[in-house]
């Protein structure tokens, strides 16, 4: 643990820190209330739970931290009728099994932690392992005396269980999405059938039985992996693999392997075999994910221009020429304006302030234009200093009102560098096509408006040119 994580907290951080002991009390107290239930007795999620969000919140990840989760669990013990030694000695357990977990995952950088990778959900399946080695080594070590069963039945009952919760329960804390993220989030449609398959599948795994029967949701929990957010995956492994051990655990699926020593049961080694069986559509779910995110990246980058937020050239070459086909198809049908821009000497920005500056006019300029425009006007950056806008609806006459609009908005920019004044203009050509005129092709409308943009530079620049004659009604 690193040395400035063994302080104790300020006072600031002190109510985090008594939130984190109610969250282990409460936990704990449920775990404890819940066990007289019988499917609930199976599972003791705590662990998992408390590493889960001690790696989601590093700040609560301190010496006191973990002391404090270890006497919120004791406290829980007591209150509850234990005895002080079984108390203290088997809650050494759970803190063994969270801190391993937490300190084995917490070393990851973050896109493994949080699962984004491959290298991530093995790693936390690794560490699920070790956890679970460790808490079941104490129990034999520490708490022998108070066990009937073989040390060796009593190392693979702790052993199983805390490796397959873990398992189970972890994944879902270290994907789930922060609230920002969660509120940022589109609501897109959830596809339905991969998880209506896999209701089916558990169903049949428990009508059929026999122990082939843990592996049957096996496709359709792949099919939810390539389907669904890696977080809903997580949800989703939780309550088959629950499911299906709960299933063991009553006998439902109507299997039993010979037990080669009183206490190594059937539902030990079928804990195991569920923890193993959820590996797969985890890693696939990542897998799948990262993929997504990498197609969405490159899509969004080969539209928007990174510097200014603008549409690239070959968006805009795509959309515009979409516009005018839309166009040609309703019978050359309403009006439409091209508009080329160039920043007036905009080199000498870069020559007397930097190309930084520059940048930061590029972005300035850029972010003016598109507060000046509507939905369905296009706005792109051609390249350099050099930007153009189709604005559908409107003939060169009408958009030249929308293009002085546009000149003044950026003569009026407010630009100060160093303290000193920064004024930039911008020079604007424009072409088009008049109500039912015939339609011009993308690369005629650009050769004009270039020619216009010309002349509004050749005469002093800071102005507007319209390329004449203009595509009058045919
Ligand atoms: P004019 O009024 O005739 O348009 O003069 P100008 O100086 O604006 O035109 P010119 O085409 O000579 O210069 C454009 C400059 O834009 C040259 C190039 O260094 C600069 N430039 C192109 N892309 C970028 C960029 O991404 N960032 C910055 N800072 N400068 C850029
Ligand atoms: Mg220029
Ligand atoms: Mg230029």
């Amino acid at each position: 643990m690193p040395v400035e994580s063994m302080v104790f907290p300020a006072s600031s951080r002190l109510l985090p820190v008594a939130a984190l002991f109610g969250l282990t009390l409460a936990l704990t107290l449920a775990g404890i209330l819940a066990r007289p239930i019988e499917s609930l007795s199976l599972f003791w999620p705590v662990n998992a739970v408390l590493a889960g969000v001690l790696l989601r919140n590093p700040r609560l990840a301190t010496a006191p931290g973990f002391m404090l989760v270890y006497l919120g669990m004791v406290a829980a013990d007591l209150a509850t009728g234990s005895a002080w030694p079984p108390a203290l000695w088997f809650n050494l357990c759970n803190l063994g099994a969270i801190v391993t977990i937490w300190y084995l995952m917490a070393r990851l950088p973050r896109i493994h932690r949080r699962l984004r990778t491959p290298h991530g959900t093995l790693t936390l399946f690794g560490a699920c392992a070790a956890g679970g080695m460790v808490a079941a080594t104490l129990a034999c070590v520490m708490a022998a005396p108070w066990f009937e069963q073989s040390l060796r039945a009593t190392w693979l009952a702790w052993f199983s269980e805390q490796f397959s919760t873990s398992v189970l329960v972890l994944p879902l804390l270290l994907t789930a999405p922060s609230p920002r993220a969660f509120s940022r989030s589109t609501s897109q449609p959830v596809r339905l059938a991969p998880l209506l398959v896999l209701l089916a599948s558990l169903g049949l795994s428990i009508a059929f039985g026999g122990p082939g029967a843990i592996a049957f949701p096996i496709a359709a929990l792949l099919w939810c992996a390539l389907s669904y957010s890696p977080f809903l995956v997580s949800l989703l492994t939780l309550t088959a693999g629950s499911t299906l051990i709960v299933a063991v655990a009553q006998n439902l699926m109507h299997f039993s392997v010979p037990q080669s020593e009183p206490g190594v049961t059937t539902l030990m080694s079928a804990r195991l075999g569920i923890a193993m069986l959820v590996l797969g559509p985890l890693v696939v779910a990542c897998v799948s994910h990262a993929n997504r995110s990498l197609m969405a990246r490159l899509a969004h980058q080969a539209t928007v221009d990174h510097l200014t937020g603008a549409l690239t050239r070959s968006a805009f070459t795509r959309r515009a020429n979409a516009l005018l086909d839309t166009r040609q198809q309703q019978g050359q049908g309403s009006p439409l304006t091209l508009m080329m821009l160039d920043i007036d000497h905009f080199k000498l920005i870069n020559d007397q302030h930097g190309h930084a500056v520059g940048d930061q006019v590029l972005r300035q300029f850029a972010l003016t234009v598109q507060e000046q425009l509507h939905e369905g006007e296009l706005f792109a950056r051609l390249g350099g200093e050099e930007f153009a806008i189709v604005v559908p609806g409107l003939a060169p006459e009408l958009a030249r009102f929308t293009a002085e609009r546009l000149r003044r908005a950026v003569q009026d920019l407010p630009f100060s560098e160093a303290g000193e004044q920064l004024q930039i203009t911008v020079s604007i050509g424009l072409a088009g096509c008049a109500f039912d005129a015939a339609a011009p092709s993308l690369d005629v409308l650009l050769a004009e408006a270039d020619q216009a943009l010309y002349r509004a530079k050749a005469q002093g620049r800071n102005r507007i040119e319209q390329a004449e004659p203009y595509r009058q009604r045919v």
